[in-house]
C-alpha cells in the first residue's frame, strides 16, 4: 500500500526517515532553512557513536538502543550511492597524569552493556591504539564497540539519493502542523521530525534547547585513527578524525537556547585541550567553528509518539547519531 507521507524538517530524524519511508511511499519533505540545512543540529555534530561513554550520562535502555543503531548504520550507509564514511574501531578515552581521579571517576559511571565493556589500558596498549600519543598518557580506557560517521557526507549523500528516489523537497518553507494537515494540505502521515522547530507546540513536553559548540580543523600534522576523549576537571573534550586529516573538536554542553556565534572562551577551551593531547595541532587550519542547539526534553530522553496521523520523532539531546536508527525504525512501524 502506498502512502502520501510528509516528512516536516530535513535534519538528522527526518533524512533517516525520509530514506526508509521513499522506498515504499510518495514522500514530500518540508524544510525551514534552504537545501544546505545550517540550522539543523545534525549538521553541526561530531557525529560519534558512542553508547558506552554516553552510559555515564544516560539509561542504560537508550545505551543498548545505541548499540542497535550502531548495527543499522552500515546497512542505511550501503543503500546511498556515493562513499560515506563510517568507522566502529572504537574509542579511546585518556586522561593527564594530574587528572587520573576524572578517568577513574568517569570508568566507575560506565555502565556495563551487554557484552560490551570498557577495558583498561597502560602506556603500551595507548600506544599500539594511537602511535603518535606515545609517551604522552599512562593510562586509559578502550571503549571498542565505539564508531563515528562522518555527518557533512551523510548529509549531501542522503539529499542526492533521495533526489534521485523523485521525493519530492520544500524548502525555505516553516511550516505548522494542525488537524492533522501541513498548511491545510492533508497526507496520509506526517512524519514530524522538527527537533527544536517543535518548540511551542510540544504542550505536554517542553522542549529546550542545549547549546554545543564544535570545532572543525585541518590538522596534516595529526594521525588520529579513531575518537579520542580526553578526561579534564573543566575541560572535557573529544577529538574525532574526518577524512582528509580533518577533526571535529567537541563539545560545549551549555543551558543557554543562545544559537549565537561560539565565545572567545569555549573556542580558547576546546583548542587548548586539544593541543594538549597532540602538539601537530598547533599548525592545524582552524576550518570553522559552529554552534548548534540539540533538541532535548526536561529528563533528555527521546520519545516517538503518535497523535491521530502524525508520528513525532524528538527529544535527541546529544545521542542523535547514537540512536536515531532505532527511532527511525520504531516510528516507521507505526505505519499501519
Ligand atoms: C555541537 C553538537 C555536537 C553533537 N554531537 C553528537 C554526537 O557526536 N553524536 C550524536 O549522536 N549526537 C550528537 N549531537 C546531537 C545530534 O546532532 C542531534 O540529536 C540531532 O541532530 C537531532 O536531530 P533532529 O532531526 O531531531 O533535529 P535537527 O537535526 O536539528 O533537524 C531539525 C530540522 O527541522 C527543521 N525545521 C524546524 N522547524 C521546522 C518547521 N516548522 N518547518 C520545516 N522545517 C522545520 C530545521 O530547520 C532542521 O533542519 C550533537 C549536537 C550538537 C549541537
Amino acid at each position: 500500500m502506498f502512502y502520501n507521507i510528509a516528512v516536516v524538517g530535513f535534519g538528522l530524524a527526518g533524512r533517516l526517515a525520509a530514506l526508509e519511508l521513499s522506498k515504499l511511499h510518495h514522500v514530500t519533505v518540508f524544510e525551514a532553512d534552504d537545501e544546505h540545512t545550517q540550522n539543523s543540529a545534525g549538521k553541526v555534530a561530531a557525529a560519534m557513536l558512542a553508547p558506552l561513554a554516553e552510559s555515564v550520562l544516560c539509561e542504560a535502555d537508550l545505551a543498548l538502543m545505541g548499540l542497535d543503531s550502531m548495527k543499522r548504520w552500515p546497512g542505511i550507509i550501503a543503500e546511498l550511492e556515493s562513499d560515506v564514511f563510517f568507522q566502529q574501531q572504537g574509542t579511546l578515552v585518556i586522561a593527564h597524569q594530574q587528572d587520573k581521579g576524572d578517568l577513574q571517576s568517569f570508568a566507575q559511571r560506565i555502565k556495563p552493556l551487554a557484552d560490551h565493556t570498557a577495558e583498561h589500558i597502560n602506556a603500551q596498549q595507548i600506544t599500539k591504539l594511537e602511535p603518535e600519543l606515545a609517551g604522552r598518557f599512562n593510562q586509559g580506557l578502550f571503549l571498542p564497540c565505539e564508531g563515528q560517521i562522518d555527518n557533512q557526507a551523510f548529509y549531501k549523500a542522503s539529499f542526492a539519493q533521495l533526489n534521485k528516489r523523485k521525493v519530492k523537497f520544500v524548502f525555505n518553507q516553516r511550516v505548522t502542523i494542525s488537524d492533522n494537515k501541513i498548511n491545510n494540505r492533508p497526507f496520509d502521515y506526517i512524519i514530524d521530525c522538527r527537533g527544536l522547530g517543535a518548540k511551542n507546540t510540544q504542550v505536554d513536553k517542553p522542549l529546550r534547547g542545549v547549546r554545543g559548540e564544535v570545532a572543525r580543523l585541518y590538522a596534516p600534522e595529526v594521525s588520529l585513527i579513531r575518537p579520542v576523549r580526553l578526561m579534564h576537571p573543566r575541560y572535557p573534550i573529544y577529538i574525532a578524525p574526518k577524512p582528509n586529516n580533518e577533526y571535529v573538536i567537541g563539545a560545549t554542553e551549555i543551558e543557554s537556547q543562545d544559537s549565537g556565534a561560539a565565545t572567545v572562551r569555549s573556542t580558547l577551551e576546546l583548542l587548548s585541550a586539544a593541543y594538549t593531547v597532540h602538539s601537530g595541532f598547533a599548525e592545524a587550519r582552524l576550518l570553522n567553528i559552529q554552534t548548534g542547539l540539540r533538541p532535548a526534553f526536561s529528563d533528555n530522553r527521546p520519545e516517538v509518539s503518535k497523535v491521530g496521523n502524525v508520528i513525532s520523532i524528538n527529544g535527541l539531546y546529544r545521542h542523535g547519531y547514537m540512536l536515531a536508527p532505532a527511532l527511525v525504525a520504531q516510528a516507521v512501524s507505526r505505519i499501519e
